[in-house]
């Protein structure tokens, strides 16, 4: 099989750690006899730079027509004073409103050879974590009317959040189908005690949980899921919630399970079309210097593979290469501890290559 992928290696480690992934990609496609076809197009500061626009048309239409997305990272100082409209980020924001990615699916597993990076105690983590963060992406105050307006203390802006039953429905559904492949739990987090939009979401979410009836419901306010995410992580299996709150607890998931450099993401449309993309960003402080972990980068095509292209074989095998060279002892300095072996990007590329 030939398979179309967009590639966006965006700006500082992206094009580091996306080099690596698709070193890795070609390898299981020799193993498998599958093609990857790439094109590698521009997005956030790489683009500001050539052609003035965070996102260009090139790059959206290459990626509309492609069978998927696989990016890197985007940002930088160099463009932190940019105008808001003109800023990196609008890329991202731009890709997902224009491509339809309206979930974004964020595991966060805590590997058994990392134990010793996650900062809560032992007794707390067990045997490991595996919390999965389903988080509406193209909706909520993100995206709702915004401006400003003059107050009685002088000038105001605002941000409206506004979430519609469809957009609810849609988001609901796909956590709940990833709890039927996991532990059976989905915990809703909302505000439902103060905002009536979330009022709106926990109705239109207990309404789509009536067509799962294994599947356990509870509910949760954003504050104390923010509190419960560190005193007790494992009550935890599909978290689904809102694009902000989303973005808020995904971060502080992510966290928990010590590295950033070892988290992946998915952000899935309709039917089977997604992108891929690590959670960190584009760490400008190490780019371009053979630091960055490869490994969230290479764990997001595995989730490109399984969940695009229903290649589960192909994406394990990537998943347990990734197991066996922590396993082995290699670390990038982000997870480096003592007693490890200290190694670099493309040293890591390369191990897990080896594995496969
Ligand atoms: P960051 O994730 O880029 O970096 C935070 C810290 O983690 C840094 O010390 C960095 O060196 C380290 N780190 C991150 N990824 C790593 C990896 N793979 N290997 C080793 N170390 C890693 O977050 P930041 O510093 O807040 O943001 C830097 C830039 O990235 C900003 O311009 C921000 O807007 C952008 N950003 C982009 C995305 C994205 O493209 N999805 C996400 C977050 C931030």
């Amino acid at each position: 099989m030939e398979y179309k992928i967009a590639v966006v290696p965006g700006d500082g480690i992206g094009p580091d750690v996306i080099e690596e992934t698709l070193k890795v990609l070609d390898r299981v496609g020799d193993k498998y006899g599958h093609t990857f076809k790439y094109t590698k197009y521009l997005a956030g500061g790489a683009a500001l730079d050539e052609t003035g626009e965070p996102l260009p048309q090139d790059t959206l239409e290459g990626c509309k027509n492609s069978d998927a997305v696989l990016l890197g990272a985007v940002g930088g100082p160099k463009w932190d004073n940019f105008p808001g409209e003109k800023r990196p980020e609008q890329a991202l924001l731009g890709l997902r409103k224009n491509l339809g990615l309206f979930a974004n699916l964020r595991p966060a597993l805590l590997f058994e050879a990392l134990k010793e990076a996650c900062p809560l105690k032992p007794e707390i983590i067990g045997k490991g974590l595996d919390i999965c963060v389903v988080r509406e992406l193209t909706g909520g105050i993100y995206f709702g009317e915004k401006g400003f307006k003059a107050t009685e203390y002088g000038k105001g802006a605002y941000d409206v959040k506004i979430y519609s039953e469809g957009e609810v429905k849609r988001i609901a559904k796909i956590a709940f189908d990833m709890a039927m492949k996991r532990s059976r739990k989905v915990t809703n987090v909302d505000k439902a005690n103060i905002l009536e939009s979330s009022r709106l979401w926990r109705r239109v979410v207990e309404e789509v949980a009536v067509d799962y009836p294994e599947v356990e419901l509870n509910h949760m306010y954003v504050d104390n899921a923010a509190m419960q995410l560190i005193r007790d992580p494992k009550q935890f299996d599909v978290i689904v919630t809102g694009n902000m709150f989303g973005d808020i607890l995904s971060d502080e998931a992510s966290m928990i399970t010590g590295s950033i450099g070892m988290l992946p993401s998915a952000s899935l449309g309709v039917g089977n079309f997604g992108m891929y993309e690590p959670v960190h960003g584009s760490a400008p402080d190490i780019a371009g210097q053979d630091k960055a972990n490869p490994m969230a980068t290479i764990l997001s095509a595995a989730m490109m593979l399984r969940y695009n292209f229903n290649l589960s074989e192909e994406a394990d095998i990537i998943e347990a290469a990734v197991k066996s060279v922590l396993d082995q002892g290699y670390r990038t300095g982000d997870i480096m501890s003592k007693g490890m072996k200290l190694a670099g990007t493309k040293k890591i590329g390369q191990l897990i290559i080896n594995e496969i």
